[in-house]
């Protein structure tokens, strides 16, 4: 497990709790608005945190933690994850997945041994749209294939959405409403421009707040709750 950042807490990214935050880096798409372009692009310009010491950093902190937060780039493609989360649940803490949701395979795995508390699975634009995502073609089938088996899933979820002008507007909602029709939250982000890996969107403008609220309105046509989060609230 190459473990590449450690924030000791974060009341942020566990619902609810209180959580340590463990980036991985490398990852499977260049999305323009990534605001980890360090990790994506460029990995190896990070030291490897030992996962021994985070373990035993964790365990220093296992009082007034509750979990820890596996976020990116996209942790499904490290070897090592199913391991270390083995081991994160073997100390008693809950464990919140970020995952672009593209290699369902090693979800499916993670799942089935309950090592995912909290699943959030990205839906970054309109199904059909994905290849817009990267360098070359994406098969968004496997992506379809997570959201299902996330609405399956015992553990809780989310599905999330960076708002990003042109990537996601009125029809997208739509196509990715279709996508996720009938799951139980589907959370709406405020995009910021400021650190995204395409360094022509640095300057660009955000959706105004009315749009998102909008956005809302119409998604929560397919789902049972829709929140927003960033400066859309
Ligand atoms: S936004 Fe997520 S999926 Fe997209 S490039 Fe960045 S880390 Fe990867």
């Amino acid at each position: 497990m190459r473990i590449k950042g450690f924030q000791g807490t974060s009341l942020l990214d566990f619902p609810g709790r209180l959580a340590a935050l463990v980036f991985t880096g490398g990852c499977n798409l260049t999305c323009p608005y990534c605001h980890n372009p360090g990790l994506v692009l460029d990995p190896g310009q990070y030291p490897d945190y030992p996962p021994e010491d985070l373990l035993a950093d964790l365990r220093r902190r296992s009082g007034f933690i509750d979990g820890v937060v596996v976020s990116g780039g996209e942790p499904t493609l490290e070897p090592g994850l199913e391991e270390f989360l083995c081991r994160l649940k073997g100390m008693g803490l809950q464990v919140k997945l970020d995952s672009n949701g593209l290699l369902p395979a090693v979800l499916r795995r993670l799942l089935d041994r309950k090592l995912i508390d909290y699943l959030a699975i990205d839906l970054k634009t309109a199904p059909e749209r994905y290849s817009e995502l990267h360098n070359r073609a994406v098969d968004s089938a496997p992506l379809l294939e997570s959201i299902e088996l996330a609405r399956a899933a015992d553990c809780a979820y989310e599905f999330r959405t960076t708002c990003v002008p042109g990537l996601v507007e009125a029809d997208d909602i739509k196509a990715m409403g279709e996508a996720v029709r009938g799951a139980r939250l589907w959370v709406l982000q405020q995009f910021v421009p400021q650190h995204a890996l395409d360094a022509t969107l640095h300057d660009s403008e955000p959706h105004a707040s009315q749009t998102l609220h909008d956005f809302a309105a119409g998604a929560a046509g397919y789902v049972t709750e829709v929140k927003l989060r960033g400066d859309a609230r």
